[in-house]
């Protein structure tokens, strides 16, 4: 809108321009028809008397609306003038300033052709004026002229008004340098030029201003012609702009307000009803409440997913419920349930006069299941034990999983101890017969220590650590057996924890040492190999025999690096006899690997770094690996052993006779000796089983072009039963306890001695 303002000022300017132009043109031709007029001419040359009389009267002047006519000769001086006054009407003076005529070089006075008049603007100390001069020559303009015609009409405020009226335009002209210019004008004076054209500026938000220099018939500044006019335009452009911009207003308002209402209806109420709906499910606390669905929309869909959050939320809260009161693996009830149970059989039976018994179940060398077959088989098993379990008990009965392979089991109603005995007798006959699982037969025993209300107590806490320390016990004494709590037994839980915290300690403080055994040929009376074998330097108990601490040592998973220790140690001092006793047949060393360590991926490597480390020649290093961990292990197992084999290491079965290879497996395992349990050799004189499995084992041993030794002989009876089934080597405390390494040294030095007294019982 400004810019179309401005456009329109400076066309307006251009009007009044064109109008002022206008009345020149008329003026100049009026001056040519007076100039080309042969009685004009005959006039100036003076031989027209009667002209001024004919011609020059007073009513030439005013219907021309001209101020003066006045005539110079070529020189430019005046020849005859006349003048009138436009606005009295009556005759007046030409202006004073013109009275001596126009310099003869002035385009009023030499024009550039006969038809070519001049015109112009003038500024006279009288005031502006407009004048037109032709020269006088001919009518056919042929005469070389003999003068001019100078016309002329001041622009006085009659004439500015009459050309304002014709214009339309209220205007003003100002001389430049004048006095009493308007404030605008003087202003703008500054920055007018010829060059500067139409300046246009607005005077006030009413109205708005047109600027232009004209200039004289010289080329010189003269007057400034100002216009002025309302600013309609821009008024009227605020005002449609206003218009617009209250239509869009008033538009956004309408719309907004229609939002309003219909945001209210459709969704802010909705909004607040579901969210009352989900406060009053967070209030019950009831997941099974749902919030109301209505349409198809965002909304809904909102309203939708609250509701599937809601109905993962249930479904999450069961689960939760049945994890928290359930074992994952065997989907028996867990410790907190069992602990719960308890509780109230024991308030029960406290009212009903009856007996209630705890068992604790824990599986014999689970680790190992897991270890060899993977954890899924093992978590099989616990499911297949789980349900023999189960079936094993009555309906009131509880049997629940408290941990990795521990089981506890409730009894009510039991009036005596043998009932409890009964129970636990028969739940280790249920898990004795093999599993199957994923095509391996796996056979597991389990330890049980059972305790008994109100036997042994009334508190459910003080009955289940009873139980545990039966169960300890029951481990204690070789496992796969059952345990009935002994009040005041030594044996406690509480017991267990001390020596976890001590062996702990004692790793740090380094209180282990190695002993050896001897263990003997009776044909030759010579020290084949000695086993070495762990004890604990206990600061206050004194010294321990591996069985007080070894299966502490192995739960608490502490055999690797003892074990590590343990093989380094013995196989140094090995290598020290190895190079002191010249002369005597090698003293091999036999080194108990435990399942745990048998099974460690690195059990080869950890045996060849020990020999490496040590120098000791691996010949005289062997194994002994228990029936029991080979059995797990055999697919596995059978590698290591070859690996062992192959670097010269010889592996012995440990305590064979207790677990329950076949003749098979031992036929295809690479060992080099079997070494019979203890148990059997113990009960050799006196049971007949023993007896038989003995001499079994021994038979079946040569058979198989294996090497046979008897560990835990005792007495001379033993040692000649033994002898007659001709199995020679023998390690015991007949011969010899195990001992510090000097006092070894001691005895390999009388080996001669030992020789010549074969057959002979030793003090030990
Ligand atoms: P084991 O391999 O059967 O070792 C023989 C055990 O019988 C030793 O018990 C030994 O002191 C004991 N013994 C020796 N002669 C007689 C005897 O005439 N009568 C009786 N009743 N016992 C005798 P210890 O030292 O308490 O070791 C128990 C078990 O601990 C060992 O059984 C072995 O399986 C394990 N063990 C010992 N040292 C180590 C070791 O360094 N590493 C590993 N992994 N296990 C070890
Ligand atoms: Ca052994
Ligand atoms: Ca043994």
């Amino acid at each position: 809108f400004v810019r179309l303002e401005e456009e329109t000022v400076r066309e307006d300017v251009g009007r009044v321009g064109n109008a002022l132009d206008g009345d020149l043109e008329a003026m100049s031709s009026t001056a040519m028809d007076w100039g080309g007029w042969d009685e004009t001419r005959s006039f100036l040359l003076g031989e027209n008397p009667a002209y001024v009389e004919e011609n020059l009267g007073e009513s030439t002047l005013p219907p021309l609306r001209l101020n003066f006519m006045i005539f110079v000769d070529t020189s430019g001086r005046i020849f005859d003038a006349i003048g009138w006054d436009l606005e009295r009407g009556r005759p007046a003076p030409i202006p004073e300033s013109l009275k001596e005529g126009f310099p003869p070089d002035s385009p009023l006075v030499k024009h550039r052709g006969p038809e070519e008049p001049s015109r112009g603007l003038l500024v006279l100390p009288e005031g502006p004026v407009l004048i037109a001069s032709a020269p006088v020559t001919s009518n056919d303009h042929t005469a070389p002229p003999c003068g001019a015609v100078v016309l002329g009409r001041f622009l006085t405020r009659t004439q500015i008004e009459a050309l304002s009226e014709r214009t339309r335009l209220s205007l003003g002209l100002y001389v430049l340098g004048g006095k009493d210019l308007p404030a605008d004008v003087q202003q703008v004076a500054r920055e007018l030029s010829p060059q500067s054209g139409v300046l246009v500026r607005p005077l006030d938000s009413k109205e708005i201003a047109g600027y232009t220099l004209l200039q004289d018939m010289y080329g010189e500044p003269g007057l400034i012609l100002r216009i002025t006019k309302p600013r309609q335009i821009y008024a009227q452009g605020q005002a449609t702009v206003l218009y617009s911009v209250m239509v869009l207003a008033l538009g956004i308002l309408a719309v907004g307000s229609m939002n309003f209402l219909l945001l209210g209806r459709v969704v802010l109420s909705r909004l607040a009803r579901l969210k009352t709906d989900i406060e009053e499910i967070e209030q019950k606390g009831d997941p099974t409440a749902r919030v109301a669905v209505d349409g198809r929309d965002e909304l809904a869909a909102l309203a939708m997913s609250v509701n599937n959050m809601l109905d993962a939320l249930e479904k999450a809260e069961a689960v939760i419920r049945y994890q928290a009161s359930h074992d994952a693996v065997t989907g028996l009830p867990n410790r907190r349930v069992f602990e719960r149970r308890l509780r109230d059989t024991l308030a029960q039976a406290r009212d009903a006069g009856t007996g209630v018994a705890l068992l604790a179940l824990d599986l014999d060398h689970f680790k190992m299941v897991n270890d060899t077959y993977g954890h899924a088989v093992g978590d099989r098993l616990l499911r297949e034990i789980a349900v023999r379990l189960g079936e094993s008990l009555r309906e009131s009965d509880l049997a629940c999983r408290i941990g990795g392979d521990e089981f506890a089991v409730l009894l009510p109603n039991i009036k005596k101890a043998k009932a409890a005995k009964r129970v636990a007798a028969r739940m280790m006959e249920v898990l004795s017969r093999p599993f199957l699982l994923d095509g391996h037969e796996i056979t597991i025993t389990a330890s049980i220590g059972v305790s008994l209300y109100p036997l042994d107590g009334d508190d459910p806490t003080r009955l289940l650590q009873q139980a545990d320390a039966a169960l300890y016990e029951a481990k204690r004494r070789g496992r796969s057996r059952w345990h009935l709590y002994a009040p005041g037994g030594k044996d406690s839980a509480h017991g267990k924890l001390v020596l976890q915290a001590e062996l702990h300690h004692a790793l740090k403080e380094r209180q282990f040492l190695v002993y050896y055994q001897p263990q003997v040929n009776v044909e030759t009376g010579r020290v084949v190999a000695v086993e070495a074998l762990l004890r604990w330097q206990h600061p206050t108990r004194g010294l321990l025999p591996a069985n007080k601490f070894i299966a502490t040592v192995e739960e608490m998973g502490l055999i690797e690096p003892l074990g590590e220790w343990m093989l380094e140690t013995a196989c140094a001092q090995a290598l020290k006899w190895h190079q002191e006793q010249t002369g005597g047949a090698p003293v091999r060393l036999a080194v108990n690997l435990s399942g745990r360590e048998f099974n460690l991926e690195r059990a080869v490597n950890r045996v060849s770094d020990a020999l490496d480390k040590t120098g000791l020649p691996p010949e005289l290093l062997e194994v002994e690996i228990s029936e029991q961990t080979l059995m797990w292990n055999v697919e596995r197992g059978i590698a290591k052993m070859h690996e062992l084999r192959e670097q010269g290491v010889g592996v012995t079965v440990d305590d064979f006779g207790v677990g329950s290879s076949s003749l098979i497996h031992l036929k295809l395992l690479p060992v080099g000796a079997l070494k019979i349990d203890r148990s059997f050799i113990r009960d050799v004189a006196r049971q007949e089983t023993s007896k038989v499995i003995v001499e079994a084992v021994i038979a079946m041993a040569k058979a198989l072009h294996l090497r046979i030794i008897a560990e835990g002989v005792e007495t001379e009876e033993q040692r000649k039963f033994l002898m007659e089934r001709g199995c020679v080597e023998m390690q015991g405390h007949l011969f010899a306890p195990p001992m510090p390494a000097e006092e070894l040294e001691k005895v390999l030095a009388e080996q001669l001695h030992l020789l010549r007294a074969a057959g002979r019982t030793f003090d030990t």
